[in-house]
């Protein structure tokens, strides 16, 4: 018995979709124009992400026939590993090859306090923070909602933790707003009840301070906890760190967040690099507790991981811990980032950059165009 009544189409030389780019919604198009029935789409998300098949021929719950015209229409790619590094302090660093041959980097972080991974959304990136390598890369292109889902996708296989609870950042290489569109669908398939079903309270979206993208993210029906990196408490010096500071300045940013609906007992979250007689001194904390009051906040500290070609230091200890605890006595809820995986350079960018660099000035015009 055929198990649909409507007739299985075939087009052999239909090129064949990535089937790991669609959301369900999007995949319950395609089954359906293929004569498939839509409800299958589950079905299948469920093999792709909770078994972590990769071959239509294993989904033994589908008929033959629908095996085959789904082995016709779609691929199913997760990216291979380049590279695996462990780190003595259990940080593991991978760079995955994608499709072109272009390389991005995901991070799994073992306990902070819970595991998580974490990944790119860009190759490269326009921003060009000053202290940041991956900025040294400019921007390459845009990763696809897949390639997003398949760091995730490639990091629980390796590590065995399809079926384990995790939390995922998104911030490794590129701008998460500035590849809106894809990050969104990426956050919409992790997050898929068929799926991996992430919660979205698992999930946290680092920007660089996208004034406009930061209120569109305000009205997703799905949202991920949002993390702003601030860097520093006054236009003057954010403008020299964060070239986009031109465009959308401090003011505006805490705006936006002053507005950002936030889910009981959520805080946004400031991350805060710690450069070296930069933005580490008492009195920059004290403007920085001025800034963040009233808001629901907490802060990050982020003593730089410092790389070759980067014209900055990371503070002293007590240095960091003088800053934490002007913010701790204003109330502010504090944490310094431990610094991992420096001995396998696990500061974003350090494995991936590579190729043509971009100058200064036209990093610094792609960011604020
Ligand atoms: N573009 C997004 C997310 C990616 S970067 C953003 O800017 O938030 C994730 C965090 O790592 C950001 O806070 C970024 O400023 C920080 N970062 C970049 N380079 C760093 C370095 N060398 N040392 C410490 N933190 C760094």
């Amino acid at each position: 018995m055929p198990e649909t009544t409507a007739p299985i189409k075939r087009s052999p030389e239909a090129p064949s979709v990535e089937l790991t780019e669609l959301t369900r919604p999007e995949l319950e198009d395609a089954l359906g124009e293929l004569g498939l029935e839509r409800y299958r789409a589950a079905q299948i998300f469920q093999w792709v992400y909770r078994r972590g098949v990769s071959e239509v021929e294993a989904m033994t719950d589908l008929s033959h026939e629908h095996r085959r015209v789904l082995a016709e229409h779609f691929t199913i790619t997760t990216p291979p590993v380049a590279r695996h590094d462990v780190s003595s302090d259990g940080t593991e660093k991978f760079l995955l090859t994608l499709q072109d041959g272009r390389h991005v980097e995901s991070v799994f972080i073992p306990d902070t306090p819970n595991q998580t991974f974490c990944v790119s959304t860009q190759v490269g990136c326009a921003m060009g923070c000053a202290f940041c390598l991956t900025a040294t890369m400019g921007l390459v292109r845009n990763l696809t909602p897949g390639e997003i889902v398949g760091q995730v996708r490639r990091l629980a296989d390796t590590l065995h933790l399809r079926d384990e609870r995790f939390n995922i950042v998104f911030m490794g290489m590129g701008e998460p707003l500035h590849n809106y569109d894809n990050t969104m669908a990426a956050l919409r398939i992790l997050a898929d009840p068929h799926g991996l079903a992430v919660n979205p309270k698992r999930i946290t979206l680092s920007t660089v301070g996208l004034v406009p993208a930061i209120e569109r993210l305000a009205a997703e029906p799905i949202m991920p906890n949002l993390a702003v990196s601030l860097h520093a408490p006054t236009d003057d010096v954010r403008a020299t760190l964060v070239p986009l500071n031109r465009k959308y300045g401090i003011a505006d940013i805490v705006d936006a967040c002053r507005r950002f609906p936030l889910a009981r007992r959520s805080r946004i979250t400031f991350e805060y690099v710690l450069l070296a007689g930069v933005n580490d001194s008492v009195d920059a904390a004290r403007r920085l507790a001025g800034l963040l009051h009233g808001l629901r906040a907490k802060v990050n500290l982020i003593p730089l991981n410092p790389a070759a070609g980067i014209p900055f230091e990371r503070p002293s200890d007590e240095r960091i811990d003088g800053f934490g605890r002007v913010l701790a006595e204003r109330g502010i809820t504090v944490s310094v980032r431990k610094s991992r995986g420096r001995d396998i350079r696990a500061a974003c960018g350090q494995l991936a950059v590579e190729g043509a660099k971009k100058s200064a000035a036209q990093r610094l015009a792609d960011a604020i165009e």
